[in-house]
């Protein structure tokens, strides 16, 4: 094989590298990133220093070449072990003291290349073999070289130990990363495996070759399913596939994106271009969607505005969602657990709770309809209903100004706020004599009994009985009869 393709082949790898790196520089947020990005500047140093020690023909410059090799081939050690250690957040094997001591040993080896020919402790001998065809470095392996090997070694074995534990506890894509993680970090030990086995090539050091595999592999493994790497296609699909309307606004209010949805829901946005006001939003023109209203009502349906604000971007983001649905159920909701459904009136529940809300002073009302079994019996059920739903009208009509509900089966109840016991008699009269004269078929009389109540002097309780009680005169005065 020619030194020169070689060298070619490892300054296009470090090219590619080089692109990973600021590809992995842009995605800070990655998990070991940085110390990823670390080992690959590492392994550039490396491959380059490489590329040209192949193109060297004198031990000098083979060696000039080497120390810059070294540069980033020392610290490999470390960088992987620290690429691991922050990628499966693993520190309790590889703790402080175990990562400054493996750190120790790099810098060591660093300066023991850069001194080899004082010691000799990393190379204990060097020379130049022509036999391949191109003249390459013969050289013999000192005492630091097996001590580096060792702790390289270990690393690794620590990398991979860990990454396969990681593997077996993981599930769904993020098991995929991992396994690209592990095939990039297995990638290098592969080559070496060769190197050390004798079966590549024995003048030439495959590893540097297997570092552009590495680094695809990790790559990918780490950024595959990054939103940031999505491309534009897919980003657009997400966006446009919301069920929310979603508005883009930069800091001059002018609108900068919207999905199909936003023009659903506020139809002036169909003549509507990027980089128009915000303003020209018909829709939206007296919202103020900052504002943490719960419901802003618009073309007659109910909507829910998120704002988001994004100050790294100096934008602006509403998320509108079309809650007119849920909104008309909670209405709904709230309508059955407060009204009485045949009469429209309050029920007895809620007119307990609005009176003893705000009633200081006035007069609680019980009336109950004389001899209603009687209309059932006689004109049926049906009949005897729109009797008691006409009674409950009569009763708004008469005391629009007060709470009244359905106390009971043909029982009403109203409560005359700030009302004395003469007024309130006088209202019930009234009431009596609408109801004498308008009500069909037959004539459905009613006795009332009436009380009076004062916040302090009594509970509301206490007056409903009394009121009760009074109710309970009046059918035994032969009913039609109002008791004080
Ligand atoms: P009194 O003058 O003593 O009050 O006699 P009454 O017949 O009005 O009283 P009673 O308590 O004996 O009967 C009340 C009737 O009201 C019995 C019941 O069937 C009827 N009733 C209660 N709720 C309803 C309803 O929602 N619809 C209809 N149609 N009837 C009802
Ligand atoms: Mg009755
Ligand atoms: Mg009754």
């Amino acid at each position: 094989m020619n030194n020169v393709f070689l060298s070619v082949l490892l300054i296009i790898s470090s090219a590619l590298i080089g692109n990973f790196v600021i590809y992995g520089l842009a995605r800070k947020k990655t998990p070991g990133v940085y110390y990823f990005c670390l080992l690959m500047t590492a392994m550039i140093f490396h491959s380059v220093g490489y590329a040209f020690e192949l193109l060297s023909d004198t031990v000098n410059t083979m060696y000039f070449w080497i120390r810059v090799e070294y540069i980033g081939a020392s610290f490999y050690p470390f960088l992987i072990m620290m690429f691991t250690r922050e990628y499966a957040e693993e520190k309790s094997f590889a703790n402080r003291f175990v990562v400054t001591l493996v750190f120790l040993v790099d810098v060591i080896t660093l300066v023991l290349v850069y001194t080899n020919n004082y010691h000799f402790l990393y190379y204990s001998s060097m020379g130049v073999d022509y036999s391949p065809g191109f003249p390459v470095l013969a050289s013999h392996r000192g005492v630091w070289y097996q001590i580096h090997m060792l702790v390289l070694s270990f690393s690794i074995l620590y990398s991979l130990a860990i990454l396969i534990i990681k593997l077996k506890s993981s599930s769904g894509s993020y098991r995929h990363k991992l396994v690209l993680v592990l095939i990039g970090v297995t990638a290098p030990v592969a080559t070496m495996l060769i190197y050390l086995l004798g079966l590549g090539p024995v003048y030439l050091d495959l590893t540097p070759f297997s570092y552009f595999i590495m680094s695809i592999s990790i790559t990918i493994g780490l950024f595959r399913y990054d939103i940031l790497v999505l491309n534009p296609i897919t980003y657009e699909m997400i966006f446009q596939s919301i069920n929310e309307a979603v508005l883009v606004i930069d800091s001059n209010e002018l609108l900068i994106g919207f999905n199909n949805v936003s023009k659903d829901f506020f139809p002036s946005l169909v003549n509507l271009k990027i980089g128009q006001p915000f303003s020209l939003i018909e829709e939206l023109k007296d919202h103020n969607l900052d504002r943490p209203d719960p419901v802003h009502d618009i073309c007659g349906r109910k909507y829910s505005f998120k704002a988001i604000r994004m100050k790294s971007h100096r934008v602006h983001i509403y998320v509108a969602s079309d809650i007119t649905e849920s909104e008309n159920a909670k209405q709904q909701l709230e309508i059955l657990a407060t009204t009485d459904s045949l009469t429209g009136l309050y029920n007895r529940r809620f007119f307990m709770e609005q009176v003893k809300s705000f009633g200081l002073y006035g007069v609680f009302v019980i009336m109950d309809l004389d001899h209603f079994k009687r209309i059932n019996d006689t004109f049926g059920h049906f009949e005897g209903d729109r009797v008691l739903r006409d009674f409950g009208k009569l009763i708004q009509e008469t005391f629009p100004d007060h709470i009244s509900c359905r106390y009971g089966g043909e029982e009403f109840a109203v409560f005359l706020s700030e009302t004395g016991l003469g007024e309130a008699y006088k209202r019930v009269e009234s009431l009596r004599d609408k109801n004498s004269n308008g009500m069909k078929p037959g004539r459905v009389t009613f006795s009332a009994g009436l009380a009076e109540f004062e916040d302090g002097s009594g509970t509301v309780s206490e007056a409903l009985i009394r009121a009760d009680q009074k109710l309970y005169e009046a059918k035994e005065k032969g009913r039609d009869t109002i008791c004080f």
